[in-house]
């Protein structure tokens, strides 16, 4: 119901009543009777609160009482009205000081974060999402990270578990990209450098040095062959041949990153802020989309298919 027809309703009771206020006019009387029930304030009538009581009590009505949530760090009730922000009721818990909106909270539901997933794998930017979703840039970002970061802490673990096994062959590349820092200098040039141990993505990023390569290096399990490219730093690497020929399972690895992520797209306008993102973008991406780059069955990457699957199904 709203004001005006509340207020008329009251008009109509008031009068039936015959109650007959002198100093003011019953109309405005009913509207502001109307105002306090429903909890408007209006300042322009001028009737003074021992009016309004007076009213309220022969009328027989009552304020409404708001009903205040409960603090959702501490579930005190000692809750006490902040101010509003953004056209909502912002509250204040006189326990431990947070200050919280009394609706409910932006968190998303299951399906729309798994859904937020998909996109990012397939080449949105995060702004891009925030705008399609619906949903602040800073929630889809921390929703993507979260996710991302687990996907990079388990895919870590599964790999270390990964080097006891002894593999066939080993494809190593690095390919460029380069973060965007805030504030330092204007571009940083970054290398990821990948592996394919039996079709098993491995990767590690960092400068295109040999402490770099090293990391990646003593990640990997065990290999029979190296096939490389004729980058010198894989001089150190046993029973090592070099060409092109050999190297092209890697790069279609990479031509798969750079087509599922915006960040490692040439020639958009997303770019990376930050290396451990672009870590945790790269874990996502192979968790979200388990697979192996060879056409080859061995025990290495039958176990890590299952054990990437089984990352898959805790992501969300
Ligand atoms: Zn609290």
């Amino acid at each position: 119901m709203n004001l005006v027809a509340l207020a008329q309703l009251i008009l109509f009771v008031l009068r039936n009543l015959n109650l007959k206020p002198r100093k003011h006019k019953p109309e405005e009387i009913a509207l502001a009777i109307a105002a306090y029930v429903m909890g408007v304030q209006i300042t322009k009538l001028n009737i003074p609160p021992s009016t309004l009581y007076y009213y309220t009590r022969k009328l027989g009505v009552k304020r409404r009482k708001d009903v205040r949530p409960r603090c959702p760090s501490c579930n005190s009730d000692r809750v006490i009205k902040n101010g509003s922000s953004r056209g909502k009721s912002k509250y204040k818990c006189k326990v431990c000081g947070r200050t919280f909106y009394g609706t409910a909270s932006h968190r998303m539901s299951r399906e729309q974060r798994e859904r937020i997933l998909r996109e990012y794998t397939n080449r949105m930017s995060l702004r891009g999402i925030s705008k399609v979703e619906g949903r602040p840039l800073t929630t889809v970002y921390s929703s993507v990270k979260r996710a991302a970061l687990k996907a990079y802490v388990d895919l870590s673990i599964l790999q270390a578990q990964l080097k006891a096994f002894r593999s066939k062959f080993a494809v190593l590349d690095e390919s460029w990209t380069y973060v965007r820092v805030r504030r330092g200098p204007r571009r940083q040039n970054l290398w990821i450098w990948n592996a394919l141990i039996d079709g098993v993505p491995f990767f590690v990023t960092g400068d295109r040095d040999y402490n770099t390569f090293r990391l990646l290096w003593l990640s990997l399990p065990k290999c029979e062959v190296h096939y490389t490219d004729d980058y010198p730093i894989y001089q150190v690497l046993y029973h090592h041949v070099v060409g092109k020929k050999y190297t092209h399972t890697v790069e279609s690895y990479n031509s798969f990153c750079r087509s599922h992520l915006a960040r490692l797209a040439r020639d958009t306008k997303a770019v990376n802020r930050s290396r451990a993102m672009i870590d945790y973008s790269l874990a996502l991406l192979n968790v979200m989309y388990p697979q192996v780059f060879t056409d080859e069955k061995t025990p290495l990457n039958l176990a890590y298919l299952s054990g990437v699957q089984y990352i898959r199904d805790h992501l969300i």
